[in-house]
Order: C-alpha cells, then sequence, then structure tokens
C-alpha cells in the first residue's frame, strides 16, 4: 500500500528525514514513536503531500508522489489524516465539516453526502452532535469528529499524528476506542503516537525514530520486551 524508499529530505540546510525505507501491506497497522523533533510529523506529512521531499521515492496505492497536482489528488484520495489540533473547519457544523470534501472533491450529491456522513458520525458515537459547531464540542468530541470525516472521503489509508496529543486524560480512551474499532475493521493505519497501550493492542509493527533516521522495527512484543538499540530503551525508559 506504502512504499517508501532511500527517502531524504531536508528543511534548508537542516537534515530532517535520513534514508528512510518503510513497506506497509494493506491491512497492516504501524505505529511510529521517538523522541520530539525526530521527524515523525515530518515523515507522515510527506506520505500526504504535505510536505515534498528531495531525494528517493514514495508511492502509494501504486501511485508515485510527485509535485504534478493531479497526482497530489489523486493521492489525498487515497489517504486520510487526522491532526493533533482536530483542525475541523470552526464556521461549519460537524455535518458540513463532514460533507464538504465528498460534495465538492468526491462530486456527490448533497444528499448521499449526508446520509454516509451520518453514518460515520454514528459509528463514532457522536450522530446527536451533527448540527452543532466544532467549538460547542469537547476534543475528544472534535477528534471523533475528525476521523469520521476522513473516513467519509473513503480513505484507503488512515494516517495519524498524535491525535490523542492534545486531549484531556479523560477523553483519550474515547479516540483510542475508535481508532482500535478502525484497526479491528482492516484499516490500513500509520499513527505517530506514545500510547504505548494502544501500540501493544493494535499495531503489527512499532517504529522507534530519532533524528530522521529508523532506528527500530519490530512487532510490540519484540519492540517492548527486548528493544535492541540503547536509544529505543531509553526513550521506551521515559514513556512507559
Ligand atoms: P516530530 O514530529 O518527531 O516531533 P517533526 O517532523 O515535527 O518532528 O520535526 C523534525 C525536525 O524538523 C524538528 O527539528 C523541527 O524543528 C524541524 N522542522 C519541522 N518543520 C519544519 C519546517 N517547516 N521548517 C524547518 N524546520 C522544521
Ligand atoms: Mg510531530
Amino acid at each position: 500500500m506504502i512504499e517508501i524508499s532511500g527517502l531524504n529530505k531536508w528543511y534548508g540546510q537542516f537534515h530532517v528525514l535520513r534514508d528512510i525505507n518503510l513497506n506497509v501491506s494493506k491491512g497492516e497497522k504501524i505505529v511510529i514513536c521517538g523522541p520530539s523533533g525526530s521527524g515523525k510529523s515530518t515523515l507522515i506529512r510527506c506520505i500526504n503531500c504535505l510536505e515534498e521531499h528531495q531525494e528517493g521515492s514514495i508511492v502509494v496505492d501504486g501511485t508515485r508522489l510527485t509535485n504534478d497536482l493531479k497526482n497530489i489528488e489523486t493521492i489525498r484520495r487515497e489517504v486520510g489524516m487526522v491532526f493533533q489540533q482536530f483542525n475541523l473547519f470552526p464556521h461549519l457544523t460537524i455535518l458540513e465539516n463532514c460533507t464538504l470534501a465528498p460534495i465538492w472533491v468526491r462530486k456527490q450529491s448533497r444528499k448521499d453526502a449526508e446520509k454516509v456522513a451520518m453514518e460515520y458520525l454514528e459509528r463514532v458515537r457522536i450522530p446527536d452532535q451533527a448540527n452543532k459547531y466544532p467549538g460547542q464540542l469537547s476534543g475528544g468530541q472534535q477528534q471523533r469528529v475528525a476521523i469520521a470525516r476522513s473516513l467519509c472521503m473513503n480513505p484507503e489509508v488512515m494516517l495519524f499524528d498524535e491525535p490523542t496529543s492534545a486531549l484531556d486524560p479523560e477523553m483519550i480512551k474515547e479516540v483510542l476506542d475508535v481508532m482500535i474499532e478502525l484497526a479491528q475493521e482492516g484499516m490500513t493505519m500509520l499513527c505517530v503516537t506514545h500510547e504505548m497501550g494502544f501500540a501493544r493492542t493494535v499495531a503489527d509493527r512499532v517504529i522507534f525514530m530519532d533524528e530522521g533516521q529508523i532506528i527500530e522495527q519490530a512487532p510490540p512484543e519484540a519492540f517492548f520486551s527486548n528493544p535492541r538499540s540503547d536509544r529505543t530503551r531509553k526513550f521506551l525508559g521515559q514513556v512507559l
């Protein structure tokens, strides 16, 4: 589903991603962790064409990422993304947030788009909030809307960038539960998160990044019980 090879990226002089190689199969769930500033967000933003890369190749479901606008549209249709800060449109209702892209990008009728949106809002357990505005919802509810909104585009892959880091502790579980359900339904997922319980429950592989490199990757049991690198061990000592 995703094939990344020899990926290098610089911000000016700063070498932010170094020789990243990563293949993700259909239905696979990957958790990416690592210290702040290690390049996790940059990596997943590259997969969604939110950032350009300078070297190497990224292929998503057979489409190679180039700066061609047409390609970018194709990728954005296939890849859903959920951010730390929800990024809902504040002046649109929850339902309008969920139907905007299906109507304008997918050219669905409003009626069809609303029907699909309500199905997803039910799946994330907030259909009763459909006519409210984001500012009227809790953080956990807003993040569930953000997930539903992505799903309305029927993506092949979902990327999550620290989706629970901005939430109060009591709201983390309601978001993780939705993500766990999505994983169990077979979605291909790449999640940057430090929720190690989530990693143990759903990840097929846990990847540890530091200083722009993939330092280590392993299934969760091996990753947590027997980390090979000192850097991984030090990091796990801080988050577990
Ligand atoms: P992480 O998500 O692991 O915390 P990021 O991918 O956000 O790391 O950032 C990796 C490094 O790149 C950090 O040192 C950060 O300061 C730097 N960086 C991120 N975005 C930019 C940017 N737009 N311009 C310059 N440097 C950036
Ligand atoms: Mg980040």
